[in-house]
């Protein structure tokens, strides 16, 4: 059975929301709810801090399987300017992006419970950093 799952490079990612709001008006979601969630972090300190951005895939989020009935990938997939999403096999994604630094499962997000696991991320390197804040944007 396919494990599909997503793509996230959060060395490119701006944080600009896109792909959330896309989600939101795909499956018409009301304030408050959301099934793809953007957090943005601050590590380190004056005069070498460090900035990234999450997108996540949480509860609630049915892969856009009407869509991909259609033949189109997911909304937030499409919607994102700087293409730091990708769908599909998991394994066919790990293939894809061999030799980038990758992490499965989310690690290392600074709140775990926000993500559903089937992610593959490319990591930033201020990710790796221990301290960190949420920015609320
Ligand atoms: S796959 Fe569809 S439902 Fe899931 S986060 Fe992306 S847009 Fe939202
Ligand atoms: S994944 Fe893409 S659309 Fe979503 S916040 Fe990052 S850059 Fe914006």
């Amino acid at each position: 059975m396919t494990n599909y799952g997503f793509y996230f490079d959060a060395e490119s990612c701006i944080g600009c929301h896109t792909c959330q709001v896309a989600c939101k008006d795909v499956h018409d979601l009301p304030v408050g709810t959301n099934y793809r969630i953007v957090r943005s972090f601050c590590t380190g300190a004056w005069p070498a801090p460090g900035l990234y951005h999450l997108s996540l895939s949480a509860r609630g989020c049915d892969l856009c399987s009407d869509l991909r009935e259609c033949g189109e990938a997911p909304a937030c997939v499409t919607a994102c300017p700087m293409r730091c999403l990708e769908f599909g096999d998991l394994d066919a994604l790990r293939r894809a992006h061999e030799g980038e630094r990758l992490v499965d499962h989310a690690a290392p997000v600074a709140n775990a419970d926000m993500a559903n696991p089937n992610i593959l991320m490319r990591l930033k390197d201020c990710m790796l950093d221990p301290d960190y804040d949420e920015i609320i944007i």
